[in-house]
């Protein structure tokens, strides 16, 4: 039996809160001690029961549906140094916890990856400093992680979706809905600026799911001169055929062929120049991460934080890390270092304007 920690870390995204519900019940209901480390990272590097918390069944009642994280986020740039990973160590020992699943983005899961490998050094560390004994030394040789992809970006390689995008993507649909009636109302254009980091899914299918008339995001870049025609094409002809509205979807992360930002005033400025659009920009901003989780999410951040605690239990000293992902509708563990290796090397295939090889990374993960 394992005392199992549970932590968010990164940018919140709906279905967290599922998901910390469902790595607690799942370990209770298998016997396990199960644990919240609030505030991410920061609360590991702080330590003590203020920020390791031991969880029952009733500490997470009512938090499937529910945005954000119940028990914080927090960027914690001490954490990636050693000295901070080390005080990391000692707070887990100290709280007997041999086991920590890290609900987060690319990042988190990168520092979790990098503190599972040097658990040897940083356990040694603390036996020869004296700061642990050598029984707790012998007892907590390994510490066991596993990941689940908590992001509304949809950003992360080795995995179909990511908890919370789904979420974000209906909020985004739901505000350009409401701002369709007014753009039909007075005929005008809006340009609407999504999340996504470097990423285009959200603007992607939310251009899909509401008819965009026109999408930038960074996996497309095009010279201006390009993107410029041809969105102006594509709305003349739409307008010619009695469209009262227009509507373009910015990703945050959009970039042109010379990888310079496409800003959404870039756009409004094209609109009015060129096509005499009255146009508005609306930056959906944080409103994309708030509400409660769609089913969807509430559904794949159960599910994972399932499989999560199993993957736990099962796990050897010689097993890699595994981050829980879904492929082809069925919830699946990749190694961690893999999927990590493979969202940074898309990443750096985009901006290099690489994009087969940013595509052939893609299809790869799916090559079992
Ligand atoms: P996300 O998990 O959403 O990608 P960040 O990249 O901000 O968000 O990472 C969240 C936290 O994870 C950071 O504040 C830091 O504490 C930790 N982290 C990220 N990258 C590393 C790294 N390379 N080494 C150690 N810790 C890291």
């Amino acid at each position: 039996k394992r005392n199992i920690a549970v932590m968010t870390s990164g940018g919140d995204a709906p279905g967290m809160n599922a998901n910390v519900r469902a790595v607690v019940r799942a370990a209770l209901f298998r016997g396990c001690k199960a644990f919240a480390v609030y505030e991410g990272y920061e609360g590991l590097v702080r330590g003590g029961p203020e920020y390791i918390r031991e969880m029952d069944w009733q500490s997470v009642r009512g938090w499937l549906s529910e945005g954000g994280t119940n028990i914080g986020t927090a960027r914690c740039l001490e954490f990636r140094e050693r000295k901070g990973r080390l005080k990391g160590a000692k707070h887990l020992i100290e709280a007997g916890i041999d086991a920590l699943i890290v609900c987060g983005g690319d990042g988190s899961l990168t520092g979790a990856d990098l503190f599972r490998s040097e658990w040897p050094s940083l356990i040694k560390e603390l036996l020869e400093t004296g700061q642990i004994t050598k029984e707790k030394f012998v007892k907590h040789q390994h510490l066991n992680i596993c990941g689940t992809v908590g992001s509304i970006d949809n950003d992360m390689s080795s995995t179909d979706s990511t908890i919370g995008a789904y979420s974000s993507l209906a909020r985004i649909c739901q505000a350009i809905d409401y701002i369709d009636a007014t753009a039909n109302s007075h005929s005008r254009a809006f340009v609407v600026e999504v999340m996504g980091r470097h990423c285009g899914w959200l603007a992607l299918m939310a251009g899909i799911a509401t008819s965009a008339d026109y999408i930038l995001i960074p996996e497309k870049p095009a010279s201006s001169k390009e993107w410029e025609d041809q969105m102006c094409e594509i709305v003349s002809k739409h307008r010619s055929r009695g469209k009262r509205k227009t509507i373009v979807i910015v990703a945050e992360g959009a970039i042109a062929a010379d990888l310079t930002p496409i800003t959404s005033k870039d756009v409004l400025k094209v609109l009015v120049d060129r096509l005499g659009l009255d146009t508005r920009i609306t930056t959906l901003g944080h409103v994309q991460r708030g509400g409660t989780a769609v089913a969807f999410d509430r559904i794949l951040a159960t599910l994972q934080g399932v499989e999560a605690v199993k993957a736990v239990l099962e796990s050897t000293p010689d097993t890699p890390s595994p981050m829980i992902g879904i492929i082809e509708n069925k919830i699946c563990r990749r190694p961690l270092v893999e999927a990590v290796k493979l969202t940074k090397q898309v990443a750096e295939a985009i901006s290099q304007k690489d994009f087969k090889k940013a595509i052939g990374l893609r299809d790869s993960e799916f090559v079992e």
